[in-house]
């Protein structure tokens, strides 16, 4: 029995998804710039994708720009953000846990001349409003915060740091990397005064290669790509009609089912958590209010590869950190004020909706085993 337990890096496509993207490659397959029948059939489809988007957003149609993943959104934004306003100031803020396609992103723009402030998460893994508020200043032109950290899970205020700046500095710019939560929390992006917003489709039961970007109206951006104008010229290139139907597709079953899901990932976080407590030495992460698909915790003694391998032997898939990091040693997880012990042995088990409390069962008794081999082997 094959127990995937990795869905933060990429989750498995639902079936609704992978009909609508054979049916856009073999049915409706034009391209959504022709003028002829088979062109607005495409285009159609697209359109269908961008109204689903901005449904969970709660916002207009026209402010959903599709990309080829949150990689790309999240460098159009910044990248974009800053070219557009080159006298807006030098001051970038952000936190010392974003994504590395946001925080390496914006290295770039500190390499180029810019300041950048990065926010930590306080003591137990959550974030202080306050420490927002402190670091935005007048000079600061563009704030990036993500809203739900992809390592350990914790929610970001975004509700309590966002309407409060903009108050005192209207002009401030806000991107919010939403993979992690977005289609998981209510998001309304009339009242939350978001100005840019990237998102991912394959975390989502999408297909991988498809995203979006939320651009608010009359925020500009300078294009990181140039071609064909598509997008409203901020992402040129035919669009992949089939991966936008099919990230269509699996939003409108994120939305349909978002309570069921969240309850579900709820009780197979709880199950985990109750079971960890059970074994010897494996202290939990990620904080208590943090997001339910996903549980950070150490094995301790046993560094985080050498007990991924084994828990693969038991066909069971989970992640040290984040699968971008590719096995080094986490920095968010070290930014979090972790000690080397943990962090070295960290595993993130992350959910699916098709996950079951068997499979958590199955892994905690895998857990056991290995720790009680491994620990034995070096007297840990
Ligand atoms: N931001 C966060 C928080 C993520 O978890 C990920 C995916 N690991 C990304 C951005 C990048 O998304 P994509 O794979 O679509 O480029």
């Amino acid at each position: 029995m094959e127990i995937y337990l990795d869905n933060c890096a990429t989750t498995r496509v639902c079936p609704e998804a992978a009909e609508a993207c054979m049916r856009a490659m073999t049915v409706d397959y034009g391209n959504p710039a022709s003028l002829h029948r088979k062109g607005m059939e495409a285009e159609a489809l697209v359109t269908d994708a961008r109204r689903e988007a901005a449904r969970i957003l709660n916002c207009e149609p026209d402010c959903i720009l599709f990309t080829g993943g949150a990689t790309e959104s999240n460098n159009l934004a910044i990248l974009g953000a800053a070219a557009a306003y080159p006298r807006a100031g030098k001051t970038v803020v952000t936190t010392a846990v974003e994504h590395p396609s946001v925080s390496r992103t914006i290295d770039a723009l500190e390499e180029r001349g810019c300041t950048v402030k990065r926010v930590v998460p306080r003591p137990g893994g959550n974030f202080d409003p306050q420490d927002f508020l402190d670091a935005v200043d007048g000079d600061t032109f563009l704030l990036s915060m993500m809203m739900v950290n992809n390592e350990i899970g914790t929610v970001l205020p975004l509700a309590a740091v966002i309407p409060a700046l903009k108050r005192r500095f209207p002009r401030l710019l806000v991107h919010v990397d939403a993979v992690q939560g977005f289609a998981k929390y209510p998001l309304n992006l009339k009242r939350l005064e978001i100005d840019l917003l990237s998102f991912s489709g394959h975390k989502l039961y999408a297909p991988k290669g498809v995203g979006g970007l939320y651009v608010r109206r009359g925020v500009r951006l300078k294009p990181v790509l140039y071609g064909g104008g598509q997008e409203k010229g901020l992402r040129s290139g035919t669009q992949p009609v089939e991966l936008i139907a099919a990230m269509g597709a699996a939003l409108a079953l994120c939305e349909q089912n978002r309570a069921a899901w969240q309850a579900h990932y709820a009780a197979l976080n709880a199950r985990l958590r109750e079971g960890l407590a059970r074994l010897d030495r494996m202290p939990v992460n990620s904080p208590e209010n943090g997001a339910p698909h996903l549980l950070n915790f150490s094995v301790l003694g046993v560094p985080s590869e050498i007990m991924l391998h084994f828990l693969e032997s038991r066909e069971i898939s989970v992640s040290s950190g984040s699968a971008c990091a590719r096995g080094e040693k986490s920095a968010v997880l070290a930014a979090y004020g972790l000690p080397d012990e943990r962090v070295k042995s960290a595993l993130r088990v992350s959910f699916s909706r098709e996950t079951t409390p068997e499979e958590i069962d199955a892994l905690l008794a895998a857990l056991a085993e290995g720790a009680a081999r491994f620990r034995k082997m070096t007297r840990a």
